[in-house]
């Protein structure tokens, strides 16, 4: 049985920020939208994602710049908006099958609240 999701052309990424998804918004302009990861991974977890359906960070390329310096704007702006994030914050994308990209539409995970232990690099 398909989600009605899947019955057109949209993602779940794409639904949600058309708000025909329901989420936890916690920021929202013309080329981006933010909204709280359902399963975080920090106290605060937040997805910032471009309302055009990009599907990784390997699509990025001159057609999109625009928007993709948008989402990259975006990011001072969201973290502005939550004192939790005041003391710093990580971003991550992970792009393709390898680095466990599960939703095929671009997204940044915005992480923070709290110290965020190790390093990976
Ligand atoms: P990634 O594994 O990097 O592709 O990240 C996908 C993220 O999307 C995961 O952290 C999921 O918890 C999150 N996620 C999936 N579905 C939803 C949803 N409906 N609302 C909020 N976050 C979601
Ligand atoms: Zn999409």
């Amino acid at each position: 049985l398909k989600r009605f999701w899947e019955e057109n052309n949209m993602c779940i990424f794409c639904k949600i920020a058309a708000g025909e998804i329901p989420s936890s918004k916690v920021y929202e302009d013309e080329f981006c939208f933010a909204f709280k990861d359902i399963n975080p991974q920090a106290p605060v977890h937040i997805l910032l994602i471009p309302k055009a359906h990009i599907e990784s960070m390997n699509e990025i390329n001159d057609d999109n710049a625009e928007i993709i310096g948008e989402v990259m704007k975006a990011i001072p702006k969201v973290a502005s908006l939550i004192p939790e994030l005041k003391d710093g914050y990580r971003v991550i994308s992970n792009c393709g099958k390898n680095a466990g990209q599960t939703v095929f539409h671009l997204h940044f995970h915005i992480l923070g609240g709290s110290e965020m232990g190790e390093k990976i690099v």
